[in-house]
């Protein structure tokens, strides 16, 4: 099986990847590895950030590398926190205090509508470099439920599956996710 290095340190990011693609690829994250790389999100869209992550990467490991990048898109927010999401309360990254944030600028707000965007990119070599897309709809909630997951899913109320990501099993999240679908898609590009 080919060895893919995932360039991420979110855990439930890595988690959903491994059991999404662990059938295709060995999945390897970079702890599994012993690579420290962090580069700056400097791009403007989820695919120029993924981008980045997977090209950095590549370059220390020479090796097939997976990143996403993925976030929140909030219609009210004017589609914020978007490719800020990981740091929409500051920088460390920390879930707690993005959700709390999330919901003061939300408040008295009527259309909660909003969806999570994820871009994947494989990134085989300079000359392979191969990406897809995905989203997942729903609405935000005014307080959170449950806790399963991690980052803005206790506030995520999915269409699809009619309960929030934080109240979904792992398996029910990634039947419907915007991760999922990307990396559906993805394994759909490479076995053409
Ligand atoms: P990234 O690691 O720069 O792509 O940041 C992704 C951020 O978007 C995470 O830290 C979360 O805040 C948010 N995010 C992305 N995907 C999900 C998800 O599946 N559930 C909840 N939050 C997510």
């Amino acid at each position: 099986m080919e060895k893919l290095i995932v360039a991420s340190n979110n855990k439930g990011k890595i988690k959903e990847i491994k059991a999404l693609l662990s059938d295709v690829f060995e999945v390897r994250s970079l702890s599994d590895e012993n690579i420290v790389c962090d580069p700056d999100e400097t791009g403007k869209t989820f695919e120029e950030n993924a981008v980045i992550k997977a090209k950095a990467v590549y370059e220390l490991t020479g090796c097939a590398t997976l990143a996403d990048d993925s976030g929140l898109i909030v219609d009210c927010l004017g589609g914020a926190p978007g490719v800020y999401s990981a740091r929409y309360a500051g920088e460390p990254s920390d879930d707690k205090k993005n959700n709390n944030l999330l919901l003061k600028n939300m408040q008295g707000e009527a259309n909660r509508t909003a969806r999570f965007e994820s871009a994947v990119v494989l990134y085989k070599s300079p000359s392979e470099i191969i990406s897809a897309h995905g989203v997942t709809e729903g609405y935000i909630l005014t307080a959170e439920s449950g806790n399963g997951g991690f980052g803005y899913d206790p506030l995520f109320f999915s269409f699809d599956l009619n309960k929030s990501f934080g109240d979904a099993t792992a398996d029910e999240k990634n039947a419907v996710s915007h991760r999922a679908r990307a990396l559906k898609e993805l394994v759909r590009k490479l076995c053409l």
